[in-house]
């Protein structure tokens, strides 16, 4: 999903070509709570709740954060975020992140990898990029104190996802968005130029019109703790508010996955794309499955890792028919959204409620994982 607005310009505030004006969104339902969240915006909006930056981030996830250390080198930033600065999806990534760093590997497979598991449907251009910088992005990671698990060879361990060719996927054993996520914190919060606003739950973009284009001025955030407004004035405004996974009744994500920001830029009008492109995760722990059912209802569903498909992990249904050969020739490997439709189908028509992940054929010591979330 991508989201910008149209001619999007950083300006100084003080020539803006209108009057500020909040973004209209009496046109879409509102329940009652946003009523009465409106009406405390306009009304407590005090003359020293207005706070001046040149960045205003919206977002401590691993791109607001990464975004927040490149900019600092040019002005101030306020990293806007509504919880804990941690509580992002990128704190429950635990598989890695794939990057060319072995020499029988190539950026031209993984090239390739991605946009066939894409479907040809991705921007090559993009992906090029990705998978060119990836390995650079990933040395800036370490060195910004960032530790992945390392084989014997004393080289970066890389495990073997879906869809790739190769084994190119660093970890910080089955935990590597907390690992990325506190690194990246650490980072932040040294930067003197850097400061991090959290429990401030952005409420909408300030814009003004320039002609036909709409600028963005900064953003209108409640602290959630003090109930107070604060607006955000500021040069450059980045949405960086991750997905809304929290919009479907299943979902791995964070309570804090909501989609505030894709809804957010289409009050301020921004062309939103790419909506229709939704990660369903194959497997999460199914509760129904387990034999103690969990004593308290969670918040969002346990991811099990891809590592464990990469790693031999075979998914059968719950007669022991190992399903996946007949759905692609790449069986348990194959990209994510072969495997999430595969388990799909096999639930619709045996009407089940789970399937299974075995792994246990391979023996412990021979295993290359260590998971210890997965263990506990
Ligand atoms: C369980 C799980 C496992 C995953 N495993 C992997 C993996 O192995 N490898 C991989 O590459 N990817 C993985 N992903 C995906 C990856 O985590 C995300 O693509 C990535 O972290 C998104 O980063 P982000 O910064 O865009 O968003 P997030 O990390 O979600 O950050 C969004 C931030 O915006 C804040 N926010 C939201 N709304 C507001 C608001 N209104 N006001 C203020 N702040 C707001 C949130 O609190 C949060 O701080 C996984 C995701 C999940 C959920």
């Amino acid at each position: 999903m991508e989201a910008h607005i149209k001619s999007f310009r950083g300006m100084v505030p003080d020539y803006c070509p209108g009057p500020i004006q909040r973004c209209n969104f009496s046109q879409y339902p509102i329940n009652e709570n946003s009523k009465s969240l409106r009406a405390v915006t306009v009304s407590s909006l005090r003359g020293d709740s207005t706070k001046f930056f040149d960045f205003a981030v919206i977002g401590s996830g691993v791109a607001g954060l990464r975004y927040a250390l490149e900019v600092a080198k040019h002005g101030s930033v306020a990293v806007i975020t509504k919880a804990e600065p941690h509580e992002s999806n990128t704190n429950y990534a635990q598989g890695g992140v794939s990057a060319v760093l072995c020499p029988s590997d190539s950026v031209e497979s993984h090239v390739q990898d991605t946009i066939v598991a894409g479907a040809y449907l991705c921007d090559e251009e993009t992906v090029r990029v990705v998978c060119t910088e990836g390995p650079e992005r990933i040395r800036e990671l370490i060195a910004m104190g960032a530790s992945f698990d390392h084989g014997e060879d004393g080289n970066l361990h890389l495990a073997r996802e879906g869809g790739h060719s190769h084994h190119r996927i660093v970890h910080a054993a089955d935990m590597t968005g907390r690992e990325i996520e506190r690194a990246l914190l650490e980072a932040v919060l040294k930067d003197p130029n850097i400061f991090m606003f959290e429990h401030h739950l952005a409420i909408d973009l300030l814009t003004c019109q320039d002609g036909s284009d709409t600028v963005c001025l900064g953003v209108d955030t409640l602290n959630t703790e003090t109930q107070e407004v604060i607006r955000f004035i500021s040069k450059v405004t980045l949405l960086a508010s991750g997905g809304a996974g929290q919009i479907y009744p299943t979902t791995t994500n964070p309570p804090v996955a909501t989609g505030d920001g894709i809804a957010m830029a289409h009050r301020a009008q921004a062309v939103i794309s790419n909506m229709e492109f939704v990660q369903f995760h194959p497997t999460a722990l199914a509760d129904e499955g387990l034999p103690a059912k969990p004593t308290k209802a969670r918040e969002n569903a346990f991811l099990i890792t891809e590592a464990v498909r990469g790693d031999g992990g075979i998914l059968y249904n719950l007669d022991m028919e190992r399903f996946m050969p007949l759905y692609d020739e790449r069986a348990e490997l194959a990209p994510r959204d072969v495997v999430a439709r595969g388990i799909d189908d096999q639930l619709k028509k045996r009407n089940e409620k789970y399937v299974l992940l075995d792994i246990s054929h391979k023996p412990r010591e021979k295993n290359s994982l260590t998971l210890p979330q997965h263990s506990s």
